[in-house]
């Protein structure tokens, strides 16, 4: 039974409270059962036998129906009926029972909680003030026993009562540290558990990466040849589902970073002519599929370059323009931008995003910037979304250090409004910047290398033999010989032997990955590429990665999936 008993006080799947009332009254039973034989009348050990089996029935009913708080307070009133009673029949403080008083403090201490422990512990200072001034003015009702069986007794029970209590902190102690233990080690398991939900996502996404790396490389291949308006089309098609997966599995990889606290804000030069290009570029067609008017007015005074993190600003805008087309059935989705002047070389520019779509409900506002929340559920049940977008923007927005804010009359429509600041890095105004000229360019577009250089040679490394394909036929045109390798070792024969002009190296390769090879590479003893410069190209994304890479060594980086113009711009 007492094996049993020890079993169940450091078993952590049952309750603390539980473990805790069955130590403290365990230790009272022990208690009273040594002082049975210390019964001064039959009458004592009668009322203390009793006393033993009330505990007893009282700890098991009250086990068995989950209700130890109403078992501990049983208790603790019987041990407040019990101790007067002995105390007077035993010989008042001349007896071994005022040492008893103290344990029914710590039992009440320990198992009482909230105002019952309150209540209790007046109750038990006020009987012990009770019994020890009944026993000083009738001295007649604490009947004294011999000085000896007085020494005896008093002897016994401090003895007792100081074993009991040490034992009893003994436990509370080992308690104590097994459930600190505990939480150290859970607390460990959480940390290793977001370690590897983090490793999960940036592995999952490299690995989707790959894949759509090979299919908008290839379709680009396809939109480069003299193709039929039907297949051009098609290959339009694929190229904007492969970017809608991308942005999906850039989106996790975001949440994830964020929570993580890992979001880093790149700032870079960029021109404020291309991202609105790219932007429009990439919602005109939207907006026209669902025969919305898609309407843009740029600021002509807005600084040609900025500085920023464009990856990001392009990720918010994007994102609610996409939501605009989403949440409009008629009407028109507008992008207006326009710019203040701060100082000298800074600027507060303000994106506003208006639709005229089905709005948000006044008391949905507060909730829409929540990750995973959708509003409107039975209204947005057949639109697609996974209600992370908005909340990657609010916290994108902050970290920049901007703002953003919402109206929306439901029904009626909604207007986003962004503000970031950026320094100037070209005063040179924009100019006009309207959809028509955007569209001529766009539509006149058909792509041209950017540069031949065939007396150019360069080496890729890559273990996936469709990226391998892919980046030599992005680069066909340019007429640049181009090595393959295949792994990091491979890497090393070949430049041993050759010398290039440039590498385009993998991150993550088996056995040797991408930035082993590059330390491997400028030290390799009679190396020929000691100094060539190597550029990073991983479906590894996120914007610290620049940072990881450019500390390795690399001379630059590139995002899978990599677009022709960027692999020529590297190059
Ligand atoms: P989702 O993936 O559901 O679009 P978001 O985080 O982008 O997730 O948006 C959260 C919710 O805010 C949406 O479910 C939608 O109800 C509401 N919402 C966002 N943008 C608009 C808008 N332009 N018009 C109406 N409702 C919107």
């Amino acid at each position: 039974m007492i094996k049993k008993w020890f079993e169940i006080i450091t078993d952590h799947r049952i309750s603390l409270r539980e473990r805790m009332f069955r130590i403290v009254t365990g230790v009272c039973m022990i208690a009273i059962t040594f002082t049975l034989p210390m019964g001064r009348s039959i009458w004592n050990i009668l009322i203390l036998l009793l006393s033993l089996t009330a505990m007893t029935v009282i700890v098991k009913y009250s086990i068995r129906q989950k209700r130890i708080h109403l078992g501990a307070t049983l208790i603790a009133m019987l041990l407040l009926i019990l101790f007067p009673i002995t105390f007077f029949s035993a010989g008042g403080f001349y007896s071994g029972v005022p040492e008893w008083f103290v344990l029914c403090f710590i039992y009440v201490c320990i198992t009482l909680q909230g105002r019952r422990r309150v209540v209790f512990f007046g109750l038990c200072t006020a009987e012990t003030m009770l019994c020890y001034g009944t026993a000083f003015y009738f001295p007649a009702l604490a009947a004294p026993s011999s000085q000896h069986d007085a020494l005896f007794d008093s002897a016994f029970s401090m003895i007792m009562v100081g074993l009991l209590t040490s034992i009893l902190l003994m436990f509370l102690n080992k308690m104590y540290e097994e459930e600190n233990a505990l939480s150290q080690r859970q607390k460990k398991e959480i940390e290793e558990l977001n370690r590897a939900e983090n490793h999960f996502f940036s592995s999952m996404s490299h690995e989707i990466r790959t894949p759509i790396n090979t299919i908008i490389g290839l379709n680009e291949i396809i939109l480069r040849e003299h193709i039929s308006e039907e297949v051009a089309e098609n290959a339009r098609n694929i190229q904007g589902a492969s970017k809608l997966l991308l942005s999906l599995i850039n989106d996790i990889l975001d949440i994830s970073k964020i929570k993580s606290g890992k979001m880093e804000i790149v700032n870079v030069s960029y021109e404020t002519g291309a991202l609105f290009s790219e932007i429009v570029n990439m919602i005109w067609i939207k907006a026209k599929e669902k025969d919305l008017e898609f309407k843009l007015h740029v600021d002509p005074s807005i600084p040609s370059m900025l500085c920023g993190d464009e990856v990001r600003i392009k990720q918010v805008l994007i994102n609610l323009l996409n939501n605009a087309v989403k949440y409009t059935s008629a009407g028109s989705v507008s992008l207006s931008v326009r710019c203040e002047r701060l100082g000298v070389n800074r600027v507060r520019v303000w994106y506003s995003v208006e639709d005229t779509g089905q709005g948000v409900k006044k008391e949905n506002i507060p909730y829409i910037f929540n990750a995973f929340r959708r509003v409107d559920e039975g209204r947005n049940r057949y639109i697609e979304g996974t209600g992370l977008g908005l909340s990657i923007v609010h916290q994108l927005v902050e970290l920049m250090g901007g703002e953003i804010s919402v109206n929306s009359v439901y029904t009626k429509g909604s207007t986003f409004i962004v503000s970031l600041e950026q320094d100037i890095v070209d005063e040179k105004e924009l100019g006009t910047f309207t959809l028509a000229s955007r569209s001529r360019v766009h539509e006149g577009e058909t792509y041209r290398q950017s540069f031949e250089a065939p007396d150019a040679h360069i080496l890729v490394v890559d273990d996936n033999d469709m990226n391998l394909m892919v980046v030599k036929k992005l680069l066909a045109e340019t007429k640049i010989q181009i090595d393959t390798a295949s792994s990091g070792a491979e890497c090393l024969r070949l430049t041993q032997n050759h010398h290039y002009d440039c590498i385009l190296m993998d991150h993550l390769m088996p056995e040797m990955d991408g930035i082993e090879c590059l330390h491997a590479l400028r030290v390799q003893p009679a190396g020929l590429c000691q100094v060539v410069p190597v550029v990073a190209l991983t479906a590894n994304a996120g914007s610290d990665n620049q940072l990881l890479y450019r500390r390795e060594g690399f001379s630059g980086y590139l995002a899978k999936p990599v677009s022709g113009a960027l692999l020529e711009a590297a190059v």
